[in-house]
């Protein structure tokens, strides 16, 4: 009789048990929301203010008041710097909200032609730059968000590496294995111990290089998401003093055969 009622309590606190952790487990979701919902709404706010601050001091002529032009150029820059973080924390919140991408067809033909003139705007002559389109495949998914993934690997290869440096794009793979976008740079690498921290939010490995250049220490956050939106991953390989390659990687189901007008 006592065994029969013990193992009836035991019962009673598994079931306990499980019940603490669900409800445990649907308190953080709901706060991860809150916290998403949070940022969304904030970002959104600012976004007008800075516009309009933006816009006056544009408008100000430095040549009409030469004492304050360093004064002026400092505010404009420092004014555009808060816009584009709070275009990054937009275009996130919107990653985070979405569960799947879209599937449509992601001609990479012209998206790599598009990531090379990003890549010569940025660069202005300072890097070599190439490409190397090894297949003809087109990527399944949502065209906006994967430029926008790529483009933030192109843009930090760009704004690491120093003048002289090489950074080349390169798309691989077959219908089989499915395909890889990558970026490698010539830059000044990044240590193993970061790595694992580097999509972070906001995470940086030296900020002076990220801040003089425009970084906001929401690219690769912007990267990851995007990605995981396309069951992609993202491989990183680095070796300080000599460079880094990202890697995005897609299953067969997000690639497909390149369309003859595509390539043409
Ligand atoms: P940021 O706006 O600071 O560039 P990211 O999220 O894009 O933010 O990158 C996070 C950090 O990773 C950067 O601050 C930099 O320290 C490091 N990093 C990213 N890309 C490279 C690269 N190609 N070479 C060296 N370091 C890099």
């Amino acid at each position: 009789d006592a065994s029969i009622r013990l193992s009836m309590r035991m019962v009673e606190y598994t079931q306990l048990q499980r019940l603490l952790i669900v409800r445990d487990i649907s308190r953080l979701i709901r706060l991860e929301q809150v916290r998403r919902d949070f940022v969304a709404n904030v970002s959104h706010e600012l976004r007008t203010p800075l516009t309009v601050i933006h816009g006056y001091l544009s408008a100000i002529d430095a040549d009409d008041h030469p004492e304050l032009a360093e004064l002026l150029g400092e505010m404009s820059r420092q004014s555009e710097r808060m816009q584009r973080i709070v275009e990054d924390l937009l275009t996130l919140s919107r990653l985070e909200s979405q569960q799947t991408s879209t599937q449509e067809r992601v001609p990479v033909a012209a998206l790599l032609q598009t990531l090379i003139r990003e890549a010569e705007a940025l660069s202005a002559g300072r890097h070599h730059i190439e490409l190397h389109d090894n297949t003809q495949l087109d990527l399944l998914g949502s065209p906006k968000e994967l430029h926008s993934a790529f483009s933030n690997l192109v843009s930090n290869a760009v704004r690491y590496t120093p003048a002289g440096g090489t950074i080349a794009l390169r798309f691989d793979g077959d219908r089989q294995r499915g395909a890889c976008f990558s970026v490698s740079d010539t830059g000044p690498g990044i240590a193993a111990e970061h790595i694992p921290r580097i999509t972070e939010r906001f995470y940086r490995v030296s900020n002076s290089r990220s801040r003089e250049t425009g970084g906001t220490g929401l690219g690769l956050a912007i990267v990851k998401h995007a990605l995981a939106l396309h069951s992609a991953q993202l491989d990183i390989r680095s070796e300080l003093g000599k460079g880094t390659q990202f890697s995005c990687v897609f299953d067969p189901q997000h690639v497909a055969e390149r369309q003859p007008s595509a390539t043409t």
